[in-house]
């Protein structure tokens, strides 16, 4: 990480300053720069396409660094970064769990936290998926309800069995995960991506 005087990067392998010229970083979604990874136009993603956390010394745009609070370590603020991604996404799926049935696809760092997120806002149900159980098995620890090893499962039938057909009412992805289940799940109403693929548009979409 990089440090000084109590400052650090929002991240601590991975603070990204987006170009500040394209159409997602005019909206503030400067991690979904449209110029992603191209440096000549600004773009800087941490420890990626310039030197990160594990270099001695690095650059940062002011942009990118914020004061820490006195409260706050080092540690706890690494994952302000991986928690702000799903708190996004269940903003863009309405902000509202409590009492919902919710399906996390993709049990990577931003994935586990969603669960716990969800779970912590009233979600009646989490349900994660994946294709490792050894990740699945750390989702369940963290409070997932029910888990799908989507290699092994299929994935509509068994969340069908869960919610008793009615499907879930929000689902929150990974792109990776997104795009391995898009064919087999079409019964969320609400969905949104916790992380985006470099140059990709940021959006929500119902289905
Ligand atoms: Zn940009």
């Amino acid at each position: 990480m990089s440090t000084s005087s109590g400052w650090a990067t929002a991240s601590p392998s991975r603070s990204t300053k987006g170009c500040d010229r394209c159409e997602n970083c005019i909206k503030g979604w400067y991690t979904s720069c449209l110029n992603y990874g191209d440096v000549s136009k600004g773009h800087r993603a941490k420890g990626l396409t310039c030197d990160g956390g594990f270099a001695e010394f690095a650059v940062n745009h002011i942009n990118t660094l914020y004061r820490l609070p006195e409260n706050l370590s080092f540690e706890q603020a690494c994952m302000v970064t991986t928690a702000a991604s799903p708190l996004w996404a269940i903003d863009l799926m309405g902000g509202y769990v409590a009492g919902e049935t919710v399906l996390v696809q993709g049990p990577g760092p931003i994935g586990l936290i969603a669960v716990q997120l969800c779970k912590a806002l009233g979600a009646a149900r989490v349900i994660l998926t994946g294709t490792r159980d050894s990740r699945l098995a750390i989702g369940k620890g963290l409070g997932a309800d029910h888990t799908i090893n989507v290699r092994n499962e299929n994935l509509s039938d068994r969340v069908r069995e869960i919610t008793g057909g009615r499907g879930p009412t929000a689902s929150s992805s990974a792109p990776a995960a997104r795009a391995r289940c898009r064919k087999r799940s079409r019964t969320s109403s609400a969905a949104a991506a916790s992380a985006w693929s470099p140059g990709t548009r940021a959006r929500s979409r119902s289905t």
